[in-house]
Order: structure tokens, then C-alpha cells, then sequence
């Protein structure tokens, strides 16, 4: 299965991302995710997107599309994988579709996780992350059972600086200027499902499965190309 996930930051997209991974024993590929860890080993990329990210803005598309095309040759992709914050913009979704036909492979289908502003403000706000493991937290719908202790390995939480207040603002305007438009690409394609990202995770997955699967596989239902 070769799923893309898309919607705006604080949609779930990562949340569930985690949760159909392991459900289907695909990987779970983040740009975002990707790129952080750059920023943190101090590497050329993220010395290169450090400051786009820093400002809610995009990092260029030859860099992210870069990244996407060399993950997707790891042989953990061979059987699948699910696509998180990557395509943001018609750039990427076009070098991707080149990327993918030149292996006669595709996408069997986009999630667009259609969410409120005040859902996603109010979940970047208060979402807390792991230094050490990376796992992450929401002060009031997912807290610690210590306050700023992780659960899982103990390291110490903190905001991501892309989630205060302002630079939240900015990356929803970015999504809506740029990333958007791909709901309607996609549509055109035949191959975007609507969810409600104002869901909780697991209401989500239940309701999605409900939707797709009542007796088969919820993918055995999908259009085969
Ligand atoms: P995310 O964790 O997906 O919200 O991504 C965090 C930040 O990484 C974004 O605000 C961008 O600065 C950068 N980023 C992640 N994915 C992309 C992408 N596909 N294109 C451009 N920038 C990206």
C-alpha cells in the first residue's frame, strides 16, 4: 500500500501516520521528521533548511523532493509506505509522479485530513515533544503521566519552536497558499478520500476502517491501477 497523508499541520497526519505503520508494516516517511533530524546532527541539510523551518516557511522543493526520491529507493519501501508532510506544494506532487512512474509504481491513496483551524491550533500549541526519543505529547489531550518527563524513556519535553503562536499562523497561511491546492489534484486523479482530522486518533482509525472495511480489507475496495 502506497499511501499519502495530507492535510495542514496539526491535522493528526503524524499521529495516525504511526499508528497505520504499524498496522500495515510499512514505513512511515516525514520530511518534516526527516529534515528535524538534520537540524539536530547539524548536517549540510539542515543547515540548509534550518531557517525556513525556523520560520514556518517551506524549504525548497529540489531539497525535500530530493530527500523523498533517495527514501523511497530503501528497500523498506519496496512493499509500500505512507507519506507525511511530503507533497506540499504541485512542484513536488509532479516530481513525485515522475519519480514513482519511472519505477511503474503508484499511489493508491491520499488521505486528506480535513481540519479546523482552531483543532490545529489548539493541538500545535499544546503538543510537547521528547528530546531523546522524540515521542510526542499534548498538554491537555495526551499529557505525561509526569509533567515534562516523557513516559516512554523519561528525557525532558519541549515545544518544538515551529509550534509557538506566530509561526503556527505562518505555516497554516503557507498550507493554504501552497499545499491546498493539491486537494484538487488529487481529487482529479481519482484517488483522495475525505477525513475529518478534527477527530481524535483513534476515532479516526476506527471510523475509517468502519468506512472502508466492513467485511474485506478497506484497500481491497480501492480503484486498482
Ligand atoms: P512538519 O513536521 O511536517 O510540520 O514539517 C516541519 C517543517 O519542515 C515545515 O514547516 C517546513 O519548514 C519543513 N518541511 C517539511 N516537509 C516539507 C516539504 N514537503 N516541503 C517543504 N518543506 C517541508
Amino acid at each position: 500500500m502506497r499511501l499519502i497523508l495530507l492535510g495542514p499541520p496539526g491535522a493528526g497526519k503524524g499521529t495516525q501516520a504511526i499508528v497505520l505503520s504499524k498496522k500495515y508494516g510499512i514505513p512511515h516517511i516525514s520530511t518534516g521528521d526527516i529534515l528535524r533530524e538534520a537540524v539536530k546532527k547539524d548536517l549540510p541539510l539542515g543547515k540548509k533548511a534550518r531557517s525556513f523551518m525556523e520560520k514556518g516557511e517551506l524549504v525548497p522543493d529540489e531539497i525535500v523532493t530530493g530527500i523523498i526520491v533517495e527514501r523511497l529507493k530503501i528497500d523498506d519501501a519496496k512493499k509500500g509506505f505512507i507519506l507525511d508532510g511530503f507533497p506540499r506544494t504541485l512542484k513536488q506532487a509532479q516530481a513525485l509522479d515522475e519519480a514513482l512512474k519511472k519505477e511503474s509504481i503508484y499511489i493508491d491513496l491520499i488521505l486528506y485530513f480535513e481540519t479546523s483551524p482552531e483543532v490545529a491550533i489548539a493541538r500545535l500549541s499544546g503538543r510537547r515533544v521528547c528530546k531523546v526519543c522524540g515521542y510526542n505529547y499534548h498538554i491537555k489531550n495526551i499529557p505525561p503521566k509526569k509533567t515534562g518527563i516523557c513516559d516512554q524513556c523519561g528525557g525532558g519535553l519541549f515545544q518544538r519552536p515551529d509550534d509557538k503562536e506566530e509561526t503556527v499562523r505562518n505555516r497554516l497561511k503557507v498550507y493554504e497558499d501552497q499545499t491546498k491546492p493539491l486537494v484538487d489534484y488529487y481529487i482529479k486523479e481519482g484517488i483522495l478520500r475525505k477525513v475529518s482530522g478534527d477527530l481524535d486518533v483513534k476515532e479516526l482509525f476506527h471510523r475509517f476502517f468502519l468506512r472502508y472495511s466492513p467485511k474485506r480489507s478497506w484497500y481491497d475496495s480501492l480503484k486498482k491501477r
